[in-house]
């Protein structure tokens, strides 16, 4: 199967679940994660029309992207991995979205690097919710506390929230863990009237149909369209 068959077959398994909860077709973004995967298959992607692409590493997406996005400006980058404060001047060039914010401390290097590039970038904040490395905000209160440096922050847009489910084939156990989030999305958007929670980042290769399911906006999708990587 080539990158293209894949990306329309997963297109049209995301419009099936999407229409079958009763939402708009097109209300489910389709984030195509290339992670150690080459220059070429993203090409490959863009090709097939993909423009929304996901990386966890920084060094990886920076040599990869650097080059893409000169040639293809409206193709847009999120980082999705654990980011280290020290990597953050490095990604911020390359990145329009930073979905795994899970510290205050990371929030705030973000504005810093995004004020001295004179640019906004959009984040959202990865939650906890059972899987198991333990990436990301753990409790209401420390969320709370770093949603509300945002009053300070000029170059940091929140967009929503971002979460993994467990690695499990136990589907009870991947609904409880998406229906964390958007229990969360509902007292985020109480809570902080002002700012934008819409978006609800859940989803990957073995789970998206259920995450579709349980009110996900975007999925992120790595092995399913570019195939296994290697370990
Ligand atoms: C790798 C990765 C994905 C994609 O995983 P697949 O199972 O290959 O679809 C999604 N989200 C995050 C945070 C990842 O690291």
């Amino acid at each position: 199967m080539s990158i293209q068959d894949n990306l329309s077959r997963v297109q049209e398994s995301i419009a099936d679940a999407t229409l079958r909860t009763g939402r708009a077709d097109g209300s489910v973004r389709l984030v195509a994660v290339s992670k150690f995967h080459p220059a070429d298959a993203v090409l490959e992607a863009i090709q097939s029309g993909q423009r929304l692409f996901g990386e966890n590493r920084v060094q990886e997406a920076e040599e990869k992207f650097s080059g893409v996005l000169v040639h293809h400006p409206d193709v847009q980058l999120h980082m999705i991995g654990s980011l280290q404060r020290n990597k953050v001047a490095k990604i911020l060039p390359v990145t329009s979205c930073v979905q795994s914010v899970d510290r205050r401390e990371l929030l705030l290097e973000i504005e810093k690097r995004a004020a001295l590039l004179g640019k906004s970038v959009d984040i959202l904040f990865e939650i906890h919710t059972g899987e198991e490395s333990k990436a990301g905000f753990a409790s209401e209160k420390d969320l709370f506390e770093a949603i509300d440096l945002l009053a300070e922050c000029g170059h940091t847009r929140c967009s929503g929230l971002m979460t993994m489910a467990p690695f499990t084939s136990d589907e009870t156990n991947i609904r409880a863990s998406f229906r964390k989030l958007v229990n969360l999305q509902y007292r985020c958007q109480q809570e902080y009237p002002a700012l934008d929670f819409s978006t609800l980042s859940m989803g990957m290769s073995n789970d998206y149909r259920i995450a579709i399911e349980e009110g996900s906006t975007m999925v992120r999708i790595g092995t399913a369209i570019f195939g296994e990587r290697p370990v």
